[in-house]
């Protein structure tokens, strides 16, 4: 079990498989981003190795994610060899769905369980101004394929940004009265890249629920108010899905946080919003043994960052977004 100094028992770990994307979405990374050469980045069998380091330490919750987890040459074996890792009980992806109309099937297949799909909103001109090179239908697409080979239940992310957005919180709620979906509302987070949007257009989950209210009519809380992961759920009135709401901006869940994170280039780093991070890849290729490498999560994991400081002004630069995994 690997504990911090606060008592929380870390064993979900999120691991951006690569920082490429095929998208470029406005809140998330510049149009004309740069990338890591590969060699930088984990192989395949320097991952696996790691997974299977991390799931001896009793994490047992894995999520994979990027920039674009399926633009990952390979993705259907490698996500075949990490359902395989004794120890791995909970496997799921974020994708933005681009990709999901082909690989749905094979990846549910390969032993992927779940997948959260990014939706901004169900415009598809908004859609492209937010992703920039994207294609709402083809996304669409991708939920239904995913819905099809029972990726499910199928939980959708929208960050919502002022002035491209936030009036699209209302179709995208509607979507739960029809669909068993969990439609997830994500509180725009500061990081390098795309800085001054991301902190001057902020919407707040209590907007959004306002407006969703307005619209709708009142929402039900669900689970008596208890977070489910980081979302506060509802219902709205004769609804078959939920909706959920993630404050890290003006409600963190810092004090239940279950998470680690593996960088694409192979760095554990602790807190999303914190620009702590452990090396784990140098060490690995320098020869360190399974029990130094062992010894190095341990001790990153006990000094986890509390929490973030978003409430006092204070950001990660140090990563886009995209290279961290959300
Ligand atoms: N490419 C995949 C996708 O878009 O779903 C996975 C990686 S993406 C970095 C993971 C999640 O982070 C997505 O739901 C995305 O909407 C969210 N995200 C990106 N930039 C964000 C930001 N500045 N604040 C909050 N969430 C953000
Ligand atoms: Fe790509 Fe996901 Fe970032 Fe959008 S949010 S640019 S899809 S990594």
């Amino acid at each position: 079990m690997a504990l911090d100094r606060f008592g929380r028992d870390i064993h979900y770990l999120r691991i951006s498989l690569t920082d490429h994307c095929n998208l470029r979405c406005v809140y998330c990374m510049p149009e004309d981003m740069t990338f890591r050469p590969n060699k930088e980045m984990m192989q395949d069998d320097e991952l696996l190795l790691l997974v299977r380091l991390f799931t001896s330490l009793g994490f047992d919750k894995l999520r994979l994610t990027g920039g674009e987890p399926t633009v990952r040459a390979g993705i259907v074996d490698l996500v075949r060899e990490i359902s395989r890792t004794p120890g791995v009980r909970h496997l799921t992806m974020t994708t933005n769905g681009v990709l999901l109309g082909k690989l749905a099937r094979p990846l549910k297949e390969a032993g992927l369980q779940r997948v959260n799909i990014s939706l901004d909103t169900l415009d598809p001109a908004k859609f492209k101004r937010l992703t920039r090179w994207g294609s709402f239908d083809q996304v669409w697409e991708g939920i239904r394929a995913a819905e099809e080979a029972r990726l499910a239940p199928v939980k959708l992310n929208a960050v919502v940004v002022r002035g491209y957005n936030e009036a699209d919180v209302v179709d995208l709620a509607r979507l739960t009265l029809e669909h068993p979906w969990q439609m997830r509302y994500i509180e725009m987070m500061p990081f390098a890249g795309a800085t001054e949007l991301q902190q001057t257009q902020v919407v707040r989950a209590a907007e959004m629920i306002e407006r969703i209210e307005a619209a709708l009519g009142p929402l039900e809380l669900l689970n008596e108010g208890e977070l489910d992961g980081e979302a506060r759920l509802f219902r709205l009135p004769g609804g078959v899905g939920t909706l959920g709401f993630i404050s890290s901006v003006s409600l963190p869940f810092c004090a239940t946080c279950t998470r680690a994170r593996l960088t694409a280039d192979g760095k554990l780093r602790l807190c999303l919003l914190r620009e702590k991070e452990v090396d784990l890849l140098k060490p690995l290729r320098a020869g360190a043994s399974l029990e130094d490498l062992r010894k190095l999560i341990l001790d990153g994991v006990w000094y986890k960052p509390w929490g973030h400081g978003l409430q006092e002004g204070k950001f990660a630069l140090n990563r886009v977004m995209s290279e961290i995994g959300g």
